[in-house]
């Protein structure tokens, strides 16, 4: 079996037999026992790559790549290889040792942007391996040590299990609510024959932002608020039409621009932050993949919200959806009828702001109510911000948390923030009802979303 000392290898995209050649001999004379990691095309180097990062010292890659001899399948490009580690957490420095100009400033800029160590060394004459390429490795590794955090809990794979049951939950509320924006006529008809709207259900920003998280939990097994905030800003970049509030685009594309996410976030609403519900209908899977531990829960939930909420509020909202996806992973199964239990639990934990008051409303309000008549009392995100849809939703998850369906049909009875609400309610009370309270229909309709 071969052994990786730590942090001694270096992983290489080529596909010339002479510059592989040139690697080869030009390695060994770093000292330290570096081991060289190569691969020809970048499909395998992205499926095989990323087991390596733990011991990786230097990563360099080429742009341009030819099938290798007897190959006939796309050997792809050293973009492809520069999109996918953008999408990691930096591990080690990087060059890029392409002579397309063009492309390799395109793979310099994703790794810049999402933070890695990164120098350009182009190809230029016939030495330029054990010359200039020698030189910036040994400068980019003397300054750059290995930066990834080995530090997965050991249950990790548990955990992204209910993580993912919770974004399921989230994503299909997503799609389910954002169909019911449609005329008044079309919408009372389907809520009274509980009659499911034609697919597809197309998913919006709660689904995208959602997205980034479980990928940062799969990742990092917590909340890597850098990491968090510049996912955000590149989904946000690929598609800004997915529904995003007015303050969201701007928080988003100024992060995807360079700017801190701590001053992006903190200089909406006059430096006050934003207290809008976009930090509570994206974190169900945080409090899914920590429920048991609170104190996690509470911390990892605020960091998930921080990095574009800076209100306190915007942050309680988070907290109270997370805390209630915790509950339904630890008590949903001992509880029996349904109850204020869950709302209680959170009350108990949340700070006292706006949406701690709205929440203890709830508790007055019994849950065979009209979900119309609760909304009229607790909000029902109409005016987008977290004290007005988190109260709501986990009043209608304690009131239907065995029951993944008409839990959304309640929600979605409500009206006002229909996506957002359906979303918070459905990544909550999907930890409780479980994955065969899921009906198969429902997830094809769907749009398809990919991890
Ligand atoms: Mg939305």
């Amino acid at each position: 079996m071969e052994i990786m000392p730590a942090t001694r290898t270096i992983l290489i995209l080529e596909d010339n037999d002479e510059r592989i050649a040139a690697f080869e001999k030009a390695v060994p004379t770093l000292g330290g026992g570096f081991q060289l990691r190569l691969w020809h095309d970048a499909p395998s180097m992205i499926k095989e790559c990323e087991a390596y990062f733990p011991t990786a010292a230097l990563i360099s890659l080429d742009h341009d790549l030819n099938p290798r001899p007897g190959v006939t399948a796309d050997p792809g490009t050293g973009l492809d290889v520069a999109k996918f580690l953008a999408e990691c957490r930096p591990a080690c420095p990087a060059i890029i040792h392409s002579s397309n100009t063009e492309r390799a400033w395109s793979m310099y800029n994703e790794l810049r942007f999402a933070d890695w160590i990164i120098e350009r060394v182009g190809p230029m004459g016939i030495v330029w391996v054990e010359t200039i390429w020698l030189r910036v490795a040994r400068k980019l590794m003397a300054g750059h040590p290995n930066s990834w955090p080995a530090r997965l809990p050991v249950d990790h794979d548990s955990r992204m299990e209910r993580a993912m049951l919770a974004f399921d939950g989230l994503s299909l509320g997503d799609g389910f609510g954002e169909c019911f924006f449609a005329s008044p006529l079309t919408i009372e008809l389907r809520l009274q024959h509980r009659d499911p709207p034609p697919p597809p259900w197309f998913v919006t920003d709660d689904t995208m932002m959602a997205l980034s998280i479980v990928r940062c939990l799969k990742r990092y097994g917590h909340i890597e608020r850098e990491a968090l905030a510049h996912a955000f800003a590149r989904e946000y970049a690929r598609e800004p039409q997915r529904g995003y509030g007015g303050t969201a685009h701007g928080i988003l594309r100024a992060i995807g621009e360079g700017m801190p996410w701590q001053t992006a976030a903190g200089s909406v609403f006059d430096g006050q932050g934003s207290c809008g519900n976009g930090g509570a209908m994206r974190v169900a899977p945080v409090g899914a993949y920590f429920a048991d531990d609170l104190d996690r829960v509470v911390a990892e939930a605020s960091a998930s919200a921080e990095v574009t909420h800076a209100h306190p509020d915007g942050q309680t909202g988070a907290v109270a959806v997370a805390l209630a996806a915790a509950w339904m992973v630890r008590e949903g199964e001992h509880q029996t009828q349904t109850s204020h239990a869950m709302i209680e639990f959170v009350l108990e934990r949340i700070p006292r702001t706006e949406t701690y008051y709205r929440l203890k409303k709830a508790l007055e309000l019994p849950l065979n109510l009209s979900s119309r008549t609760a909304a009229s009392v607790l909000g029902n995100g109409s005016q987008v911000i977290a004290s007005d849809t988190v109260p709501f939703c986990l009043w209608c998850a304690a009131g239907h948390a065995q029951d993944y369906t008409e839990a959304l049909w309640t929600t979605v009875s409500g009206l006002g923030d229909r996506d957002t609400t359906c979303a918070i309610v459905g990544g909550i009370v999907a930890l409780n009802a479980g994955r065969n309270a899921i009906p198969s229909g429902w997830l094809q309709a769907r749009e398809r979303v990919e991890i």
